[in-house]
């Protein structure tokens, strides 16, 4: 067994873990950094952000392709070469995880591939592919990530089950998926399969999709979903799956709301689908071998228990990304690590963001930062919401696309922008703009100030605050006194 020693270990080399550990290489700690990958890159480069948003693409050019007909060109249907298109996936990963396992090595920090077990509060050992190695440090940060959540009712053993990891490899594309979940991966991996050519549906306990979404955004991207899936049941639970011969039989139960998925005629309790997609949420990995070696806490969620600096109860150990709380996001993981390293090197440097992004990667995209309007209304807080529907963008319509939406969420008195959603093609680059507002104090006077560029989508974001002033040159609508 080797023995080695390291001023800070990093456990879990996803956009948390790679990012704490290279900025704390940049500040000059001597790091180490556990995976059980070939290279950094965690969930999200492997099996989450980055292979569903290469196939989010193809979807959208074959979408795009499709459409083209309407103005007067045609390509015909396309034809899929799905071996192509899994190793133009698969090249993409690779591609980016070897790439940051090469920044790995520019910066010197030690990657060690194996499975990392804690032993006490400044020791783990790691079971490697190249040996065992008893490893001693001066602080750790615990960024071990989150795996898919299970649910009794939907555990089968079998090949048409998938969950997202499964979903992504594109075993095929089959005739008819039922996809278990309305939230981001339920929608995303079903934009993929059904512009492929599956007759995808939807099922969604709660009421509306996208539970944390506001329902005017929502709307805006359940009118398209409505045409692109054969069906979404809202309100709705799956009691059984059971195999049969040629598919996997699903048996329904809707609530007393009803179903109430305005594409989902009444019909039967029961379908058979060649394949079903879970995509039910996902648990924290706080299950970490030797964890009860040390102080560490979790809650009841299973989410590790920090503070601001996101420190745990054991004073070396910090936890970052999934395993440290919701939202359950990449960029929110690689900001938390900065602030843990800054912690670790005595910096008073505390995680309290104003507004952490949300994408969802649908067509169109959903977007949203700081306060949504459901969760001011909740709070009672005095706000005033302003619009700019996107028919009428210069922008949107040129590029045949007015089904959008931008809106402000913004301080009655002050003007203050809390929060910004957008419901639109290409909302997810809007955004941006939308949480550097919030961060920087900006009114609704900063943005309308501010000269956007012409033709462009982020002239919405501009218009949205020219109509909190009843002075938006593209609406219409005084502002009432
Ligand atoms: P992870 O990326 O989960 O990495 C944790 C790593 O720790 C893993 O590599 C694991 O192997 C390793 N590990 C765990 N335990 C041990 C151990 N004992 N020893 C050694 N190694 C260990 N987020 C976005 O912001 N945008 C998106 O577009 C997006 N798309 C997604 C799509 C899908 C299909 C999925 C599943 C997720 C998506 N996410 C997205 C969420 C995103 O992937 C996560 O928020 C992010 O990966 C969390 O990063 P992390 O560093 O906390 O952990
Ligand atoms: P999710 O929480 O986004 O959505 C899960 C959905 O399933 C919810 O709407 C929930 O009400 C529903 N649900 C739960 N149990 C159910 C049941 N038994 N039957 C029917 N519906 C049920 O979770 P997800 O889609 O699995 O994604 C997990 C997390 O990964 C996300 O919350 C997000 O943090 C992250 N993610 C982010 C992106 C992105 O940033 N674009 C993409 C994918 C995943």
């Amino acid at each position: 067994m080797a023995r080695d020693t390291t001023q800070l270990a990093v456990l879990g080399a996803g956009p948390g873990g790679y990012a704490a550990a290279f900025y704390a290489a940049d500040l000059g700690m001597q790091v180490t950094l556990v995976d059980e990958e070939k290279n950094p890159g965690g969930v999200c480069l492997y099996r989450g952000c980055i292979p569903s948003k290469a196939l989010l693409h193809v979807a959208k050019v074959i979408d795009e392709a499709r459409h083209a007909s309407a103005w007067g060109v045609s390509f015909g249907e396309p034809k899929l070469d799905i071996n192509k298109l899994r190793s133009f996936k698969q090249n993409v990963v690779d591609k980016l995880t070897g790439g940051v396992g090469q920044v790995a090595k520019m910066r010197k920090v030690r990657f060690i591939q194996g499975r990392a077990t804690l032993t006490g509060p400044q020791s783990m050992k790691i079971a490697g592919a190249s040996g065992d190695t008893e490893l001693q440090f001066e602080h750790c940060i615990l960024a071990t990530g989150s795996s898919p959540s299970r649910v009794p009712s939907l555990a089968l053993d079998s090949p048409r089950m998938m969950d997202s990891t499964s979903g992504l490899e594109l075993p095929e594309v089959p005739a008819s998926l039922l996809v278990v979940g309305g939230g981001y991966i339920g929608l995303e991996l079903g934009t993929v399969y059904a512009t492929l050519g599956s007759k995808v549906s939807v099922v969604e306990m709660t009421a509306g999709l996208l539970p944390g979404a506001d329902r005017d955004l929502v709307s805006v991207l359940q009118k398209r979903l409505e045409t692109l899936f054969s069906r979404i049941m809202l309100n709705t639970k799956v009691v059984k799956v059971a195999e049969e011969n040629n598919g996997i039989r699903v048996t329904f139960e809707a609530n007393e709301q009803g179903r109430g998925g305005s594409s989902d005629p009444p019909g039967p309790s029961e379908q058979v689908f060649d394949r079903v997609l879970v995509a039910v949420g996902r648990r924290p990995n706080s299950n970490i071998p030797g964890l009860e070696t040390t102080a560490v806490k979790v809650d009841p969620k299973g989410f590790i228990e920090t503070d601001g600096q996101r420190r745990t109860a054991e004073p070396a150990i910090f936890a970052i990304g999934d395993v440290a709380g919701e939202p359950m996001l990449a960029h929110k993981a690689s900001h938390e690590a900065r602030v843990a390293v800054e912690a670790i090197q005595g910096h008073r440097a505390v995680f309290e963001p104003l507004a952490i992004p949300a994408v969802v990667f649908t067509d169109p995209e959903i977007a949203w930062t700081g306060l949504t309007e459901a969760q001011a209304q909740t709070e009672g807080r005095d706000i005033e919401v302003a619009k700019f529907p996107w028919a009428a963008s210069g922008r949107a319509i040129t590029i045949d696309r007015p089904d959008g939406v931008t809106k402000l969420v913004l301080d009655k008195k002050t003007g203050r922008i809390l929060g910004v959603g957008i419901a639109g093609s290409g909302a997810g680059e809007l955004i941006a703009e939308g949480t550097l507002a919030i961060e920087m104090g900006a009114t609704a006077e900063d943005l309308k100030m501010t000269i956007h560029p012409h033709p462009t989508l982020s002239e919405t974001l501009m218009e949205s605050a020219e109509v909190f002033f009843g002075q938006s040159t593209h609406v219409y609508k005084p502002k009432r006194k």
